[in-house]
């Protein structure tokens, strides 16, 4: 499997101007490589492809001195850039959707370049050097790679906080394991996931925690006046204040599916419709909580360290009882479960979670529930798991 390790990077002055250089030769390259295709088919009715164009950046490098000083891996990643938005759009075309023909590209929406063989890039004691770039780059090494992993590809991207590196690499995922210890989620916009054994992750809510100061920045920038000194500086610190939520989101993300592959063997969940989801009153939640995103950590976490998933059918899990199976009705704000039945009494979000691992078919399954009872001294209890103690299980009073 592929699996990308992105690390931050600390260049020097002088490296850090050939890499807005070395940015910009690309982005002409860029767009050089699409002018010249869409004249070849307005003259002659000629595709050029990206074997054509390889060809052509070849002989050109022949006769330009400026154009030998880059790594011939790095002009070609260029092209096969533009070769795949051509794809995507002969894609579009074929499937009747939206075509959006490739587009030349400005100086602000162009803000990557890379290789995509591992050739004429060395990577040695947190280092990186290629031809064209001054001495060698240091990396911010934040966790290590894998002592397997081949690198496969990389990519240099400039973005809000400076360069940072992306390298792709394949690794082998590990067997299968033997244990199950098996979980349920539910997910949610109070809690970001109740665990079906009374465990939680938080909610983090990045964007409703940041709303105010984004406000306050973007208004600032609304103030401006366009293109002067203090109109750029609005600008960035508007860039950075989204960036910033991007990153404490996207960490949370990484947090939670990591702690559960730690914890856990057999990881079941609902098929959510998000799009349906993030179109209702819950939107801004919906899109913050970033469900979709959590789901696919999730699968490659899961693939790699060899546990395994299962997508259960969400139909009603909030109504049935998570014991006995009797259909129990809530509106929206009932936040307990109460089965008339079984006497069951638990948190509402607790009874999905276990729904959802009994319909997964594996782990403890119903007897789980009065285990769970035993667990709090005999007496049914109601899970009541806070921020500061997320896995805080209370008995209720008689
Ligand atoms: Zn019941």
């Amino acid at each position: 499997m592929i699996l990308t390790y992105r690390y931050r990077l600390l260049p020097t002055k002088r490296q850090h101007i050939a890499f807005e250089s070395i940015l910009e030769a690309q982005r002409q390259l860029y767009n050089a490589a699409l002018e010249e295709r869409i004249g070849a088919y307005r003259n002659a009715r000629v595709t050029r492809s990206y074997i054509d164009q390889t060809k052509a950046l070849t002989e050109w490098r022949q006769t330009d001195e400026e154009a030998r000083a880059l790594p011939v891996q790095l002009q070609r990643a260029t092209l096969k850039r533009l070769e795949e938005a051509f794809q995507s759009f002969f894609r579009r075309v074929r499937n009747g959707e939206k075509a959006g023909f490739p587009r030349f590209r400005g100086k602000g929406s162009f803000d990557s370049f890379g290789f995509r063989q591992f050739s004429g890039i060395s990577i040695d004691r947190e280092r990186v050097r290629f031809k064209g770039m001054p001495g060698a780059i240091r990396i911010h090494p934040h966790r290590p790679m894998p002592a397997d992993a081949a690198i496969r590809s990389c990519t240099f991207r400039r973005a809000v906080k400076g360069w940072s590196v992306s390298f792709a690499t394949s690794i082998t995922p590990s067997l299968r394991s033997t244990s199950q210890r098996a979980v349920g989620l539910d997910l949610g916009i109070t809690n970001f996931a109740v665990l079906s054994d009374g465990g939680l992750i938080p909610s983090l809510r990045a964007a409703r925690r940041a709303e105010r100061r984004t406000r306050m920045v973007q208004r600032s920038l609304a103030r401006k006046k366009r293109g002067s000194t203090g109109w750029c500086k609005a600008r960035t610190a508007v860039a950075r204040c989204h960036d910033q939520t991007a990153r404490r989101r996207s960490n949370h993300l990484h947090q939670g599916s990591a702690r559960l592959l730690r914890d856990y063997d057999v990881i079941a969940f609902e098929a959510l419709n998000i799009k349906g989801l993030a179109r209702g009153v819950l939107a801004r939640d919906v899109h913050d909580a970033s469900w979709g995103r959590f789901i696919s950590m999730l699968r490659y976490k899961a693939e790699r360290a060899g546990a395994r998933l299962i997508e259960v059918d969400p139909q009603d899990t909030t109504q049935d009882c998570s014991a006995c199976g009797a259909k129990v009705p809530k509106r929206l704000a009932d936040r307990v479960h109460e089965c008339p039945d079984c006497g069951l009494f638990v948190d509402r979000d607790l009874n999905s979670a276990r729904n959802v691992l009994n319909r997964a078919g594996v782990g403890p399954g119903l007897h789980n529930v009065a285990e769970y009872g035993m667990r709090a001294g005999g007496k049914l209890c109601c899970f009541r798991g806070t921020s500061s103690d997320p896995c805080a299980i209370e008995t209720l009073p008689n």
